[in-house]
């Protein structure tokens, strides 16, 4: 939508096919409804592409700012919110959609629904497209290939717009799901499920702490999932593809240090010593966590009263609380993923146009394309810059 808005006021006559029966649908997914739009702390380090500098040449033309002002020309108004996420000031993502659809209709956009895109061909200096709708290909000078990537295909995501542009010559970075939840190894995970707290989640790779988050995670039937936990995937996953032993660590108390916990426990055994141990905890954590943990802390007699416990066995305990490691075994379901890590190579496209390298007129914008982001709004942002810029510069060819 950003590209053909970009191509329309440059003064190109534009058509967008859109598999689905509505433009737009993924974004009113989007921040829970609520559409992150972008972050005001754009380093590149947020993104993620097999040539990192690639990003540089869209997000230096329409930055954060630039996300920020374009959207206020449309009407929809920004707020800043904790960690630099910009959010729309209604907290509606369906304003962002609206803006974006009556900008596209008041520049003339022609918008075809149900037309999935099967086909591009490339024959005197003109391309031909065949969709799923009618027998008659749609002719083109330039084209903007914005197809997303396979995250959330229940809400239309699948990989045919990586297709078409294989069949173009173009080649493909591994694609897998990132803004995801982890499938852990853990018998304990049919207990836990659905159980949701607070914690500091850290990926340990061989052993070696690769990257930690701050916030909710929650357990799920195979793993676990939560902003915290959607935070560290990329990281994880990528160190179980390259065949690393991958852990996830999970600080239960992250306020306080391992020797505040201790004291905390004996404090709490000195109230009920002769409760059974896990009595201990209620009151301290979610009780679905109580049993499952004590036995990581390998204590074997749960019914035991609490007085029994000793001194080694109450230290393991706050350790475990600290440091509660599940092995990770690999990423969620493209059914539960944010975004798509991978996507088209960048290698054969320019930076500052994102026109293809391999086939002239022929532009990229958005998911589809081998770059991801952190959460945070960074992958709103990217679609939308590289959006403007390959919608400006497909323009300029017509
Ligand atoms: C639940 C959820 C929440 C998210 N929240 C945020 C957030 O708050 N902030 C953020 O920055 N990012 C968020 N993201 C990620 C963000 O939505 C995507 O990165 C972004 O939408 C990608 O934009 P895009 O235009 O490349 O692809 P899409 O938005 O996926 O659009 C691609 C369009 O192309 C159509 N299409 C696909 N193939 C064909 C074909 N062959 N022919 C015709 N049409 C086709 C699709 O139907 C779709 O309408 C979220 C994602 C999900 C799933």
């Amino acid at each position: 939508m950003v590209a053909a808005i970009a191509a329309g006021r440059a003064g190109a006559a534009v058509t967008v096919l859109e598999k689905g029966d509505r433009v737009g649908r993924k974004l009113l997914a989007t921040g829970n409804g609520r559409c992150n739009l972008t972050n005001v702390d754009l380093r590149l380090s947020h993104f993620h592409c097999n040539q990192p500098e690639f990003v540089r040449g869209a997000l230096s033309r329409f930055g954060a700012f630039q996300a920020i002002s374009f959207f206020a020309k449309l009407g929809v108004l920004a707020i800043v919110e904790e960690k630099g996420r910009v959010f729309p000031r209604s907290g509606q993502a369906s304003a962002v959609l609206d803006a974006l659809r009556w900008e596209m209709e008041d520049l003339g956009v022609e918008v075809r629904c149900g037309s999935i895109v099967k086909e591009v061909l490339r024959s005197e200096n003109r391309f031909s497209v065949r969709t799923s709708a009618g027998q008659q290909m749609v002719s083109a000078d330039a084209i903007v290939l914005a197809t997303g990537g396979r995250a959330a295909p229940s809400l239309g995501a699948d990989d045919s717009g990586m297709l078409v542009a294989l069949s173009l010559g173009h080649s493909l970075v591994q694609t897998f799901p990132v803004i995801s939840s982890l499938r852990l190894a853990s018998p304990w995970l049919k207990h836990l499920q659905g159980t949701r707290f607070l914690t500091a989640a850290t990926i340990r790779v061989d052993g070696e702490i690769a990257t930690a988050s701050f916030g909710e995670a929650l357990f799920l039937e195979q793993g676990a999932s939560g902003p915290a936990v959607m935070d560290v995937c990329r990281i994880a996953t990528q160190g179980v593809r390259a065949g690393k032993t991958v852990e996830l660590c999970l600080d239960l108390v992250p306020e306080a240090g391992v020797g505040q916990v201790r004291q905390e426990l004996e404090r709490r055994l000195v109230m009920r010593p002769d409760r059974p141990i896990a009595a201990m905890l209620v009151g301290y954590l979610n009780k679905r966590l109580v049993v499952p943990l004590l036995r990581a802390a390998d204590l074997p007699d749960l019914d035991q009263p609490g007085r029994n416990l000793t001194g080694d066995q109450l230290a393991r305990l706050a350790l475990v609380l600290k440091d509660w490691r599940f092995p990770v075994t690999g990423s969620g379901p493209w059914s539960a993923a944010q975004a798509t890590a991978g996507g088209i190579d960048t290698v054969d496209v320019h930076p500052d146009t994102l026109e293809s390298r391999l086939v002239p007129g022929l532009h990229f914008a958005g998911e589809v394309l081998d770059v991801d982001g952190d959460c945070g709004g960074y992958n709103l942002q990217w679609a939308w810059a590289s959006g403007f810029v390959a919608g400006d510069a497909a323009a300029r060819l017509t």
